[in-house]
């Protein structure tokens, strides 16, 4: 039952959609040992976790994880 957690509610901080996180696409890294979960409409790896704390609607939020748009 510890997929329970994976369906919390997340809002990609890219692209701002909002979506569950079983939603969310594996993709596997060029190295294929890690296994990110990616957001389904531009596969953004970062994320708000909405169920966590209250949405800031307005807040424009450097993401320190962001390395640009995955090419491959
Ligand atoms: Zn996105």
């Amino acid at each position: 039952m510890a997929n329970l957690i994976q369906d919390k509610e997340v809002q990609c901080t890219r692209c701002r959609n909002k979506h569950k996180f079983s939603e969310r696409i594996e993709k596997r890294k060029k190295n294929f040992v890690f296994v990110s979960m990616v957001c389904p409409r531009c596969g953004g790896e970062s994320y708000f976790d909405l169920s966590e704390k209250e949405v800031q609607d307005d807040d424009d939020v450097f993401d320190p994880d962001y390395i640009g748009p995955d090419e491959d």
